[in-house]
């Protein structure tokens, strides 16, 4: 899971890991926030109306979801469940709130908390993004203190000052999790079973 406020490069550091490592798999969010431009629907998120976002929370299509800057933004929960039984690795880009309900449901879930290099640079970054109505980037700034006050919650940090630099912090940190016990045992089952490692004795 990564998490940052609005204009720390949580999506820009996302996708240039995607690049570099094909077989993550990033979840697509569906919300009900407009389309900023040049975003594509199914691409960046699922644009969706009110209506029909709360049918999925009727119907427990979401495996989180949370009310962020005054949109409703959630994880589709059947893609997830799908991806995870196939033994991929799963990307989420979602804000605290919702890291906190996945972590109730899946407690092995690894949290990422990206950090500006400073408020200044947080500013300078929604700005030169271009993307945001002056308003909604004034929102996201205010909204930004509440959120650093969560980071706490998150097992790593990045600081996005220099970008090559916080990218190779990222793929550290998936490299790591690829090495975890369990994430091991279950890629080289027939390896493990065949040198007598017992299934059950890992922590993680
Ligand atoms: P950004 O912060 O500039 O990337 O702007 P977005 O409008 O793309 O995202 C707004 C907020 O919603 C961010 O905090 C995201 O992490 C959060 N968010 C996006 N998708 C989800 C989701 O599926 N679930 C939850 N809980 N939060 C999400
Ligand atoms: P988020 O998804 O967290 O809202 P973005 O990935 O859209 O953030 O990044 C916000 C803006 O900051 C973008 O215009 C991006 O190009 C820029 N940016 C990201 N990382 C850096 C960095 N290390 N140095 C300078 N600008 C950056
Ligand atoms: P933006 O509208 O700028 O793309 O995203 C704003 C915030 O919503 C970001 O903090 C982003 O991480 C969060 N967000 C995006 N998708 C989801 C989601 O599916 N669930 C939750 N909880 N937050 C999300």
């Amino acid at each position: 899971m990564v998490v940052a406020p609005s204009g720390a490069g949580k999506s820009s550091l996302v996708n240039a890991l995607l690049k570099a490592r094909p077989e993550i798999r990033l979840s697509i969010s569906c919300t009900t926030r407009p389309p900023r431009p040049g975003e594509t629907d199914g691409k960046e998120y699922h644009f969706v109306n009110v209506p029909a976002f709360e049918k999925m929370q009727r119907d427990d299509d979401l495996l989180e979801w949370a009310e962020v800057h005054g949109n409703f933004y959630g994880t589709p929960r059947s893609w997830i469940e799908r991806q995870t039984e196939a033994g991929n690795d799963v990307l989420l880009e979602i804000d605290w709130q919702g890291a906190r309900q996945v972590r109730a449901k899946f407690p092995e879930a690894i949290g990422i908390f990206i950090l500006p290099p400073s408020i200044e640079a947080l500013e300078t970054r929604l700005h030169e993004r271009g993307q945001d109505e002056p308003h909604v980037i004034a929102r996201r700034l205010l909204a930004a203190g509440g959120e650093f006050a969560h980071a706490p919650e998150f097992e790593y940090v990045i600081i996005n000052q220099d970008f090559s630099a916080a990218l190779a912090d990222m793929t550290t940190i998936v490299t790591a999790a690829r090495l975890r016990f369990r994430s091991q045992a279950a890629r080289h089952a027939s390896l493990f079973s065949q040198l007598g490692i017992p299934q059950t004795s890992a922590p993680l």
